[in-house]
């Protein structure tokens, strides 16, 4: 692995994550991702360059706008931060090949829906359905295409389309059986994550989701900071699950053969 690129794409990766910030900000709302420019929601201040460094800036100007003092959530910071290391990491498993390509992608979308869901408790069409459409053409192209290793090797459309069907079933019995807990939001989430997991990676990518949404569902209920009546919003821990799974796919896939 070469330093210089490795350094190279944890500055990209920041410098993704600082428009994933804006994704998380706008999509719920349904504003425009390019226009306005970048400015304080409180004071309405066009930001300038110095305030637009990635994490630099949230560091230098301790989480406040330049202008008027606001405070700018840590989130800001957190997933530029994440990103960079995210980016950092599927570089360092796939060097510069497909694979880090679309893994980093996938990344980045599975980003989004985390902070979004935990931030407003939705997981948005407007991720899901062209991500799910994104994930067909490249399973397709994978599978049928001129042979450029996109995936691992068992992610074929077959594949995908079963798991993610299959989990979308089971995930649907759930919202018809207890509606107060999962939404449709999370089904299709499910979907996407079977489609680009596959079996079986698509086994630990649930477990992981499953096992951080329960332990932190257990937390809050134990220190009363959520009754059961309230939704939790398992898309934020659902999302982490694919994020982990595809990063070190190769590692969980030959564990799983060395017991065959
Ligand atoms: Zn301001």
């Amino acid at each position: 692995m070469s330093i210089q690129l490795a350094v190279f794409f944890i500055l990209v990766g920041v410098a993704v994550g600082s428009f994933l910030n804006v994704c998380i900000d706008r999509l719920p709302s349904r504003k425009s991702l390019v226009t306005p420019p970048s400015h304080c929601d409180s004071c309405q201040r066009r930001l300038g360059l110095l305030d637009n460094i990635p994490i630099f800036s949230y560091l230098f100007l301790r989480g406040h706008c330049r202008y008027c003092g606001a405070r700018i959530p840590v989130r800001v910071l957190l997933v530029e931060f994440i990103t960079g290391l995210l980016f950092f990491l599927a570089f360092w498993r796939f060097g510069l090949t497909a694979q880090f390509g679309i893994t980093a992608f996938w990344c980045c979308v599975f980003l989004v829906v985390i902070f979004i869901d935990w931030e407003h408790k939705l997981i948005l069409n407007i991720i899901t359905y062209p991500a799910i459409v994104i994930a067909v053409v490249i399973l397709a192209v994978h599978t049928y295409g001129p042979g450029i290793v996109f995936l691992p090797p068992q992610a074929t459309l077959i594949n995908g389309l079963v798991s993610g069907a299959f989990l979308f079933a089971f995930f649907l019995l759930i919202v018809i059986i207890r509606p107060d807990a999962m939404g449709m939001g999370d089904a299709k989430l499910v979907a996407l994550i079977g489609l680009i997991s596959g079996f079986p990676l698509v086994v630990f990518s649930m477990m992981i989701g499953v096992t951080l949404g329960g332990i932190v569902a257990v937390i809050l209920l134990a220190t009363r900071k959520k009754g059961r009546k309230d939704v939790i919003a398992y898309g934020t821990f659902l999302g982490i699950g694919p994020i982990i799974a595809l990063i070190f796919a190769p590692e969980i896939l030959n564990w799983y053969l060395s017991f065959f």
